[in-house]
């Protein structure tokens, strides 16, 4: 751990102050400095796993959040025009410093979000992969040019910062996902504000702190916090050119309309329910332990979560083994060894996921495991439901109209491929989904035919890779340009064509040319 390191952040990993003296504070981040917040409206930050108050963060208050977008406005005007080798440079030392301190930023997870340090370093990396991509920013940012479009005349495009953009976070990806945002925008030129999640904060303040060690000017990155307040004030504040959103449904299409009546570009990357397909011929160890991990796994709490099994013709009689598998994992705080399946995040969200499980059994569904009532010894205040099982689900039933976000696992039953492939399609969501076969051909039709924007063949959570872009689709996603790969570099630019004519001096226009150039 780097010295001061954690200084930076209301929470001390391991090492908290006694309670007698006050939670510590999360800071705003405005101009280049962590300062204090002036609001008398606070809330507090818990551990998932035993519901203590570790911290607090405070809702920014209107003159701080103007002056965060002050600060951007201002720094836009040279941070925009250093060269774009230097700004590479800031982001080849910061993908290095992200690499130094991947096990502190991952414990600052762990204990604010809940899940378990492997899979936070996890969340570090997959973040980290995208700081990597925004290292090739020289390539990403190259226009077009085309010579002799007529007589002496040639037409070039320069891509460009668009100016202030904003980022809005979820919960559930700590450090992925701002990752996603400010970096991909930071690197085209753009200065960037963001607004992490209320309920995991540190982790964004604990990456700012490594951006300005990095070598990133004052004002470059601003960070507030808050709730809905904060999300209004960035849809509404004109000097804000785009939103990048990622969470639920409802913040986010609310984010969508709002941001865009106001011109600006809208990004929004929304709630999901993902279904693995699982064919009679696929190879059933593999298929039931990719299954279990990417139910369970991080709680469930991942929006690329295989939350939904559709068993075809034969593959029905697996049941009993995936039960078996899914009653191995370890459930436990996120730092104890062993730990396979963490906390929820607050326990309204333990509350609603039970309930959504007791909707499935009054509604028909057969409960094959019941992880409502599991016991973590030590942490009896966590917010822990264990892996649980619901067979014989219908598509009108509750549990599977609405994404759980939970370690739930509903299972369906469909004849034939085509019979899944509908059920897959008729339900609202795009966001991701998956196919177990050993078949190419019904991969292949599985593939074409399934209108989900992301698909993995044998590959239960198929996140591309940052050279790639995150393409969620139907009622998973509003906008028109998806997060980080090339698309991000779209949504984060505008295009200036030039178009300019050299003549020689005995080719000069003897009379004003008043018809359009043909
Ligand atoms: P959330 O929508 O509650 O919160 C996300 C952000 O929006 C937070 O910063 C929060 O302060 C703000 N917010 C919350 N409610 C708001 C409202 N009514 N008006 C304005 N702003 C609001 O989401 P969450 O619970 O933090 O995250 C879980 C959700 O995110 C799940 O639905 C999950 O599927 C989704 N998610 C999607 C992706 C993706 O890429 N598609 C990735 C991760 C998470």
């Amino acid at each position: 751990m780097r010295e001061g390191f954690m200084e930076y952040t209301a929470v001390k990993c391991g090492n908290m102050p006694p309670l007698a003296r006050g939670w510590p504070t999360t800071k705003l981040f405005i101009d280049g400095k962590f300062v204090e917040s002036s609001t008398s409206d606070w809330l507090d930050i818990h551990n998932p796993a035993t519901n203590e108050v570790i911290a607090r963060v405070p809702k920014a208050t209107k003159s701080e959040m103007l002056a965060a977008v002050d600060s951007c406005s201002k720094a836009f005007r040279s941070w925009s025009d250093t060269s774009i080798l230097a700004r590479q440079q800031v982001f080849l030392r910061y993908q290095q410093l992200i690499k130094d301190n991947i096990k502190e930023l991952a414990k600052a997870i762990t204990l604010e979000q809940g899940k378990t340090l492997a899979d936070a370093e996890g969340d570090v990396f997959r973040g980290l992969q995208v700081v990597e991509h925004a290292c090739s920013i020289t390539f990403l940012m190259l226009g077009e040019t085309l010579p002799s479009i007529t007589k002496d005349m040639d037409t070039h495009t320069y891509r460009l910062p668009l100016g202030v953009c904003a980022g809005i976070a979820p919960f559930n990806f700590p450090a992925m996902i701002p990752l996603w945002m400010f970096p991909m925008g930071m690197v085209c030129g753009n200065t960037y504000l963001m607004k992490p999640s209320e309920r995991v904060p540190t982790c964004t303040m604990l990456l700012a702190k490594l951006l300005q060690d990095a070598g990133a000017p004052d004002g470059t990155l601003n960070v507030i916090h808050g709730q809905h307040d904060a999300v209004k004030f960035i849809c509404d504040h004109p000097a804000i050119r785009s939103i990048s959103f990622v969470g639920s449904n409802r913040a986010g299409e609310y984010i969508y309309e709002r941001g865009s009546k106001n011109g600006k570009r809208v990004q929004s990357n929304m709630g999901a329910k993902n279904h693995g397909v699982v064919m009679p011929d696929a190879n059933k160890e593999n298929t039931l332990n990719q299954l279990v991990g990417a139910a369970f796994g991080a709680a469930g709490q991942r929006c690329m979560a295989l939350s939904t099994a559709i068993l075809v013709g034969e593959a029905r009689s697996w049941l009993p083994e995936l039960v078996e598998r899914a009653k191995g994992l370890c459930v436990n705080a996120g730092d104890q060894p062993g730990a396979d399946v963490g906390p929820l995040i607050s326990p309204q969200a333990k509350q609603r996921v039970c309930s959504l499980i007791q909707s499935g059994v009054d509604e028909g569904a057969k409960l094959l495991l019941d992880g409502r009532n599991v016991k973590v010894k030590g942490y009896e205040e966590g917010n822990f439901v264990g892996p649980t099982i619901l067979s014989n689900v219908t598509p009108e039933m509750k549990c599977y109209t609405e994404e759980i976000f939970g370690p739930v696992l509903v299972v369906l039953e469909a004849d034939t491929l085509d019979d899944a492939i509908s059920l897959v399609n008729r339900n609202p969501y795009g966001n991701g989904t998956a196919i177990f076969t050993t078949n190419g051909a019904t991969a292949r039709k599985y593939t074409h035919d399934v209108d989900v924007g992301q698909v993995g063949v044998n590959v239960p959570i198929p996140v591309p890779l940052p050279m790639f872009s995150f393409t969620g689709s139907r009622g998973s996603f509003r906008g028109d340009v998806n997060f980080y790969g090339k698309q991000g570099i779209q949504f984060y630019t505008q295009l200036k064509t030039v178009t300019s004519q050299w003549k020689a001096e005995d080719a000069t226009l003897q009379s004003p040319a008043v018809t359009m150039p043909t």
